[in-house]
């Protein structure tokens, strides 16, 4: 990332222009073409903020399979390596049709996903769920509780964990019995939580930290840790709250929420809960980040191979992506506001995919919704 010369006459740390290396994973199935409209909408706000993307195309998943034989290269990770940031499009096939579900697990498309999330050391994982006016229709939930909208985003850890703890299965006399092990030390609890809390500065201020410390050990330990970071944000308010309230709350009341701070399982458990809520899959954004500024932005959606091909998926997940990485990768606010503006103006304006079309507004293909985007880029 390089940083110019501030424009004449502006304050220090005001309308900076940078030139941002950015590495792209079209992917498979809908994956490029989505991604062709994030950038679009990435050179129509660099064109009017002064800034320079430069983009470097790598394969992964199928597309990498069918060139090189396997998910993901180490040339690949290189490249991804030595940017500023990635955004990814979908990767991935038809499961029960396509030839490359019938290679060997650490072949498969998701392997190459698996892969450059450890190679690249992504430990916290950002799941925004957002209620739309326009949207509200969608959304499963009683109307006098979408009516109040909701704008929430699940921090949830990437790396340690249930998932990754040891396991086992045994038999003891005569009887099959399987053990998974949970483990946090604190300092994977203190960096989710200080990337949790700086997050919360950016948004309004509130973090709800999501445990089960009436039970666990492992709660406990993350509650106090996240104490002893709170105490550095001062700003911040930060409150508790058992998973099972967490959610239930997040169907009651999703509007209380701001940042929901949690471990991997329940993270799991809760991002996908929350997204359902919305009732719109082509519109989720998600990130992964490491301990720097570096993160991996893609839709929360997969490959979608039923409508491949067909200039007919949503790009908005995406292009909501790229917003996110220009806020939390390059420190861009204003810029990640003026996408996240344009993203409400096209939906105010009655154009939807098909996805979340409903009567009255404008049917539009996926590049059409791209040129509609960069169009209500407006800029300084
Ligand atoms: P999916 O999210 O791809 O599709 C589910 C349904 O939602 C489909 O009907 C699809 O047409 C629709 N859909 C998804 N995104 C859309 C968009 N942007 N616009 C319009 N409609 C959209 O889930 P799936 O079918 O279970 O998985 C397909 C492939 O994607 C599988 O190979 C799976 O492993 C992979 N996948 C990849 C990722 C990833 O790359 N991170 C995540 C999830 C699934």
């Amino acid at each position: 990332m390089i940083w110019n010369q501030a424009r004449k006459g502006a304050e220090m740390g005001e309308d900076r222009q940078m030139e941002l290396h950015i590495t792209c994973i079209p992917g498979d199935g809908i994956g490029p073409e989505i991604v062709r409209e994030a950038k679009k909408v990435l050179d129509k706000v660099a064109e009017k903020y002064g800034h320079q993307m430069l983009y470097t195309d790598i394969l992964m998943g199928g597309a990498s399979i069918d060139v090189h034989g396997v998910p993901l290269t180490e040339e690949a990770i290189a490249t991804a390596k030595a940017a500023d940031a990635v955004l990814m499009g979908s990767i991935g096939g038809d499961t029960t049709k396509s030839p490359w579900y019938q290679l060997p697990p650490n072949l498969r498309p998701e392997a190459g996903l698996l892969g450059i999330r450890k190679a690249l050391n992504l430990f916290a994982n950002l799941r925004p769920a957002v209620l739309y006016d326009e949207l509200a229709a969608a959304c499963p939930l009683k109307e006098e509780i979408s009516r109040a909208g909701f704008d929430l985003l699940i921090m949830r850890e990437l790396t340690g964990g249930l998932y990754f703890g040891e396991r086992k299965t045994v038999v003891e006399n005569g009887v099959r019995k399987a053990i998974d092990t949970l483990t946090y030390d604190e300092n994977e609890i203190r960096r989710i939580a200080v990337k949790g809390f700086d997050i919360a500065r950016k948004r309004r201020g509130k973090v709800t930290s999501v445990d089960k410390a009436n039970v666990l050990d492992s709660s406990r330990l993350w509650r106090k840790v996240v104490e002893e970071v709170a105490g550095d944000y001062p700003d911040v308010k930060l409150e508790h709250m058992l998973v099972d309230n967490c959610a239930m709350q997040l169907v009651k009341n999703p509007a209380q929420f701001d940042v929901i701070l949690t471990e991997n399982m329940f993270g799991d458990i809760l991002s996908d809960e929350a997204s359902m809520v919305t009732g719109s899959i082509g519109m989720l954004a998600s990130a992964s980040l490491n301990d720097t500024k570096f993160g991996l932005y893609e839709p929360s959606h997969g490959s979608a191979p039923d409508i491949a091909g067909q200039n007919v998926a949503n790009p908005i997940a995406t292009v909501l992506s790229a917003a996110m990485m220009l806020r939390y990768s390059f420190d861009l606010d204003k810029e990640a506001d003026a996408v996240e503006s344009a993203v409400k103006q096209v939906l105010k304006d009655g154009y939807r995919t098909g996805d979340i079309f409903s009567p009255g507004c404008v049917l539009t293909s996926c590049s059409q919704m791209g040129d509609l985007l960069a169009e209500r880029i407006l800029g300084i």
